[in-house]
């Protein structure tokens, strides 16, 4: 079977939904249609993500995409919609927190100002502060807290499902099917291959395959310095409750943990092989988690896990950012993918983005100029210093 249509998306998740949302809401004329491979989502990176959502990043982009995603997800429920039925996204204010030892006390300072520069409303906490966000914390070898209350943490899985549904909605098609291969010809997409053997021509490819990004774009001799890693997050409950509700808190070791309903949850990002694999293990926490959380506060200490899960980061090998744009020798080959461990925040912008690119041919809302793909030819990575 061969048919033509307007734009293919290769994914549908948070990311290719996003971009399908925005370039029907932004009034592209022609059929958008969106190839997804697993309509349970059961490996995708998007609804195993911690939901984590922060303005607390080094870079002008990021904190640009996040505090224009932090808008977007205020008003999420209503904006999206779909027959009267709110969106709801769970999306917890309660506030992203750095610890600062005196390791990292001095480079706080220095994203502090950059996060005030661009009107994030971002505080260094003293060590005495600390408590009255975190009352049962172990601050003795703390120096105080890079911290924002705007920010906090939203359920992955709702968001990514909001833009389904509304892209749907505004005539979007989902096609649950695995794409092969993209096809070119002459220095321009010119549509895909299904697994099945069907074929779909189309001006414009955009590459919104997360983890799997990297083959398919390689299949098509496209290679993306992209490569999945393999993030396992812990839910475990306590027996003493904890007086406040957390703000996502990160360690100055990288575990960071957050509440969870009633439970917490709790990660790391530990050195792994790239590879795809999903397994987790208790282990993981008995010696790399619970030793630090332990310390941090008492009532972590009598912990029991509840449930795990591992995830896939599309982690970006040269600057952990997001790859965003056409590729500079395929015409109409356009890439959404790269995006580590932050691509929930990015959602709302990335898609707003890659919609006025598409549609006009420049960015307006927001530059994401800085993530496209020539900065790794000329070195002009951006380097986030803020990775979690
Ligand atoms: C453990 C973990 C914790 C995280 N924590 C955070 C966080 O706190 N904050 C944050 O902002 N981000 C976080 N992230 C990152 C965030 O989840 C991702 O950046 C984001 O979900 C990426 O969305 P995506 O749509 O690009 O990828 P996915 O959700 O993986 O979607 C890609 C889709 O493409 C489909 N697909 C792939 N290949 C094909 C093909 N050939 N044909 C058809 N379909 C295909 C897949 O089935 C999949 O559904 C975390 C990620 C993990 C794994």
């Amino acid at each position: 079977m061969k048919k033509q249509v307007d734009m293919i998306i290769v994914g549908g998740g948070v990311i290719g939904s996003s971009i399908a949302y925005h370039l029907l809401q932004d009034g592209f004329e022609g059929e958008v249609t969106i190839f997804e491979k697993d309509n349970t989502y059961a490996f995708a990176s998007t609804p195993r993500s911690a939901g984590g959502f922060r303005q607390l990043f080094t870079t002008s982009v990021n904190i640009q995409l996040s505090r224009y995603g932090l808008q977007k997800y205020k008003t999420f429920p209503e904006d999206m919609a779909v027959d009267g039925g709110l969106a709801n996204i769970d999306f917890k204010q309660r506030g992203y927190l750095f610890l600062a030892n005196k390791e990292n006390i001095e480079s706080f300072r220095k994203q502090h100002q950059l996060q005030r520069k661009h009107g994030v409303p971002a505080e260094l906490l003293m060590k005495e502060e600390l408590c009255s966000i975190i009352p049962e914390l172990h601050t003795d070898d703390l120096r105080g807290g890079l911290y924002c209350s705007e920010d906090g943490y939203l359920d992955p899985y709702s968001v990514m499902q909001g833009y389904v549904r509304k892209a749907k909605q505004l005539g979007g098609r989902y096609v649950y099917e695995e794409v092969d291969t993209i096809i070119k010809e002459r220095g321009r997409v010119r549509g895909v291959i299904l697994k099945n053997g069907d074929s779909y021509k189309a001006p414009v490819v955009i590459n919104c395959a997360g983890p799997w990004a990297a083959e398919l774009s390689e299949k098509a001799g496209m290679p993306l310095p992209i490569v999945p890693l393999k993030r396992q997050i812990i839910q475990f409950n306590i027996a003493d409750p904890l007086k406040k509700e957390l703000p996502l808190t990160i360690d100055p070791s990288g575990v960071y943990f957050r509440h969870e309903g009633s439970s917490l949850i709790t990660g790391y990002s530990e050195k792994v092989r790239p590879g795809i694999e999903f397994s987790w293990q208790r282990s993981f926490f008995e010696e790399q988690l619970w030793p630090v959380l332990a310390k941090r506060i008492a009532n972590f200490e009598r912990a029991k896990i509840k449930r795990g899960w591992a995830g896939l980061y599309s982690h970006n090998i040269k600057d952990q950012n997001a790859i965003i744009g056409e590729h500079p020798q395929l015409n109409g080959y356009y890439m959404a993918c790269g995006f580590s461990g932050h691509g929930m925040q990015q959602a709302p912008g990335v898609g707003k983005g890659l919609s006025e690119l598409i549609r006009t041919g420049k960015y307006e809302t927001l530059d994401l100029s800085p993530l496209r793909f020539e900065r790794f030819a000329s070195n002009e990575l951006i380097v986030e210093g803020g990775i979690v």
